[in-house]
This record gives structure tokens, sequence and C-alpha cells, in this order.
């Protein structure tokens, strides 16, 4: 399994430095942000080192998206909360500040100090095609 030695997740992983882990398989952990947006703000991370989420092969992603639902059933319930937020973060500008692919899970309750949404913007006129045969391009043929 991929390892970067310097990474702070890998060390999580190998149990050199502690954490409270809430679920792991063979491939997957999931454990408690040091720093909660919220209390019960969990971490789910593949085991192998990939920095960012588009690098993740599509294995590596199914095998840790897969447990998505239940870990939000579980915090949604452990919580009390009435909603989430699941989130990635992919790379510096997007705020990821730990270069190991993580997905957070962050109980919301009403009234609570998180601010969403982001602003919003609009497309100018004709820039939604645009963008719409630029990805589309992207994913033809399907790599
Ligand atoms: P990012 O900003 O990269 O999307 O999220 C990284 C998250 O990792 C942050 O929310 C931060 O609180 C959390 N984090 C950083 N260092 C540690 C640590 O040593 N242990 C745990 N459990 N979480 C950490
Ligand atoms: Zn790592």
């Amino acid at each position: 399994m991929g390892r970067d030695p310097n990474c702070l997740f890998c060390k999580i992983v190998a149990g050199e430095i502690p954490c409270a882990r809430v679920y792991e398989t063979e491939h997957a952990l999931a454990f408690l942000d040091i720093g909660p947006l919220k209390p019960g703000h969990l971490l789910v991370i593949p085991k192998a080192h990939h920095e960012t989420l588009p690098e993740l092969p599509d294995s590596v992603a199914a095998e840790t998206a897969r447990l998505l639902p239940r870990l939000c059933r579980a915090v949604k319930k452990a919580t009390q909360a009435e909603g989430l937020n699941v989130m990635v973060n992919v790379g510096p500008v997007a705020g990821q500040s730990v270069a190991h692919m993580h997905w957070h899970i962050i109980p919301r309750h009403g009234g609570d100090s998180i601010a969403w949404p982001w602003n919003s913007q609009r497309y100018e006129e004709g820039a939604v095609t645009l963008l719409q045969d630029a990805i589309a391009a992207e994913l033809r043929p399907e790599d």
C-alpha cells in the first residue's frame, strides 16, 4: 500500500500518531478531526497515500466512498444532527492543508455558526455551453 513517510495521515494510518478511530476497513479509515468545525466532525481517508481526489484510482475511491452513507448515518445519529456537510478540499487554494485525500463529514444543526452558502455567481450569456463542452471534452474518451 502506498505510503509517504512525511505524511501526517499515513502516520495516523500506521498508528504512529494517535487518533480517535471510529471505523476502519482494509482500505479505509474514519477518525475524528482534531480541530472540528462541530463536535463529531469526521475525516474519512483511503489508507493508501494519494494527495488529492482527482488522483484517486477508481477502485480506491470506491472502497472509501462506499463507507460514506453509513458513516453519515452514524454521525447524524450520534450528534443528533439535522443535516451534514460532506466535502473534500482539493489543493491548498481550496483549503486542503493535509496532502492525503480526505472527506469531511460535518454535523449541522439549525442556527449553528458555520457560514454556508458560499457566494454563488451567474453565468454570462453563452458561458454555460462553453463550459459544458469543455468539461465534456475532457471526459471523452473515458479516461
Ligand atoms: P483540510 O484542510 O486539508 O481539508 O483538512 C485537514 C483536517 O485535518 C483539518 O480539519 C484538521 O483539523 C485535521 N487535522 C490536522 N492534523 C490532524 C491530526 O493530527 N489529527 C486529526 N485527527 N486531524 C487532524
Ligand atoms: Zn499519506
